[in-house]
């Protein structure tokens, strides 16, 4: 089964987030918890965490399907203490809003090593990661892969089994693989046998069990240009082969497939259309 969906809105409330995913013919969805560009929000509310349990459950989306995202500040790898420790605040009151919702995943960027040293920036991260789960109960933290703009970390599969490798629980650590930023960082997917070609190299590297989620984009910039823009499917230097490919790969069901492409009005037609492809054999 293929846990289809986007990265919806949750504009008015949490709770919108599973109707604007019910909209879309989505049976998995995204959000976030929290305005991404701000440091603080309120608490969510009872009402709306009620809000949110309700629709989920009337709509029949499982909470193994949604990947909330953390917002843009953080910067768990930040080579000043001062702003390291905000960071990580931060990101402890998004766990804390992803537990109160239920959900069992925050998905996040590892960080930026704006000293340039990447050596000593994945421990840092590893570190953050074991300081939020010492302060939460249950939610993983799922580590996306960056397309390698700036001094972003992460851009390796490498960097991130080296960041697993320094988190002590490893049941609460997992991975969200974007293929845009997979094919910005110089991992070629085009080819018929590109995607087995990774996700081995994945499995070798990480270990397929990390795998929690994919962010499904087409990228509007070439192989290797550590250039994170995103496309429609089908639309930019990726082209449709992969994402049909993904949607038929057996070892990618029941992970959120999530859309982060630029033009909402198409969602439910590039839903429909990995859909469909999920269904030829
Ligand atoms: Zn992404």
């Amino acid at each position: 089964m293929k846990l289809i969906g986007a990265h919806v809105s949750a504009a008015g409330g949490v709770g919108n987030a599973p109707l604007n995913a019910a909209a879309l013919g989505a049976n998995a969805f995204a959000l976030f918890t929290k305005n991404q560009k701000r440091w603080l929000a309120e608490p969510l509310t009872p009402g709306s965490i009620d809000e949110f349990a309700l629709n989920m459950s009337e709509l029949g989306f499982s909470y193994s399907s949604v990947l909330p995202h953390d917002g843009y500040l953080i910067n768990l790898a930040h080579p000043d203490p001062d702003k390291l420790d905000k960071s990580r605040d931060a990101f402890v009151d998004e766990m804390r809003r992803c537990e109160a919702l239920s959900l069992k995943f925050l998905n996040f960027h590892p960080g930026s090593a704006l000293d340039g040293n990447v050596a000593t920036a994945l421990p840092r991260v590893s570190e953050s990661i074991n300081l939020a789960l010492g302060k939460t109960g249950s939610v993983a933290a799922v580590i996306e892969n960056t397309a390698g703009q700036g001094n972003n970390v992460g851009y390796r599969l490498e960097h991130l089994a080296e960041i697993i490798d320094g988190v002590e629980d490893k049941s609460r650590v997992g991975v969200c693989v974007d293929t845009c930023h997979a094919f910005a960082a110089g991992y070629e997917l085009r080819g018929e046998d590109d995607l087995d070609i990774f996700l081995e190299k994945f499995d070798s590297v990480i270990g397929l069990e990390y795998l929690r989620g994919m962010h499904l984009n087409d990228s509007k910039n070439p192989l290797g240009s550590c250039v994170d823009r995103h496309e429609s499917l089908g639309e930019g230097t990726i082209g449709l082969g992969l994402f049909e490919r993904i949607a038929r790969d057996a070892r990618l069901d029941g992970i959120p497939l999530i859309l982060e492409t630029p033009h909402p009005e198409i969602w439910s037609g590039e839903i429909d259309c990995l859909r469909k492809a999920s269904e030829v054999n």
